[in-house]
């Protein structure tokens, strides 16, 4: 389905914006022009709130969260930056967050529950959108998860 990522992502955006608890900041920096990209919305719509209440359930002491939109045109990609001032992740742990059932820390996770699905889940996804997803993160300042997916060229028949 042809979406334009600008308009969609507000939208799951003020979802949470609108639930979020005082502690928690959130800031934009989305291009005010149209993107368009081909994606099937009900599951970008699960990669999001898996990495939007992550950057929530792992910012105990709240911060800002960060949502980037940056137009790689050389590329044709559309990258995507979601970035937290929570807990972080260990060096060594920052490939496996993305396997199945993998939690950091059992102790400090059991805490916060989740079954350790939800990335290994964006990254499938977002695999099959030919995109790519990875983590940035510095333990006790904060993380940052990465995707990209490819732009359309320009806009194609019908609106949606
Ligand atoms: P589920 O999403 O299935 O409810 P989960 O949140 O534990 O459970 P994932 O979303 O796959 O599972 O994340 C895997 C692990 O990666 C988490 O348990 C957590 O340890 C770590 N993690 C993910 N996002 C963040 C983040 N923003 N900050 C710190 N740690 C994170
Ligand atoms: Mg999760």
């Amino acid at each position: 389905e042809q979406v334009e990522f600008r308009r969609f992502f507000h939208h799951v955006i003020d979802r949470f914006e609108f639930n979020k608890e005082d502690h928690i900041q959130f800031q934009r920096s989305i291009p005010e022009d149209d993107m368009f990209v081909h994606i099937d919305k009900d599951k970008m719509t699960q990669v999001l709130d898996n990495i939007i209440s992550n950057a929530i359930k792992y910012s105990p002491e709240g911060g800002t969260i960060t949502f980037q939109a940056i137009r790689q045109e050389k590329q044709q990609k559309l990258l995507i930056k979601i970035s937290d001032q929570g807990m972080g992740v260990p060096k060594e742990n920052m490939e496996k967050i993305f396997e199945r059932f993998y939690r950091v820390d059992k102790a400090r996770s059991r805490k916060l529950g989740g079954t350790g699905l939800g990335l290994a889940i964006s990254r499938e996804m977002i695999e099959a959108h030919e995109g790519n997803i990875w983590a940035e993160s510095k333990e006790g300042t904060g993380t940052t998860i990465l995707f990209t997916l490819p732009l359309m060229k320009e806009k194609r028949g019908d609106d949606s």
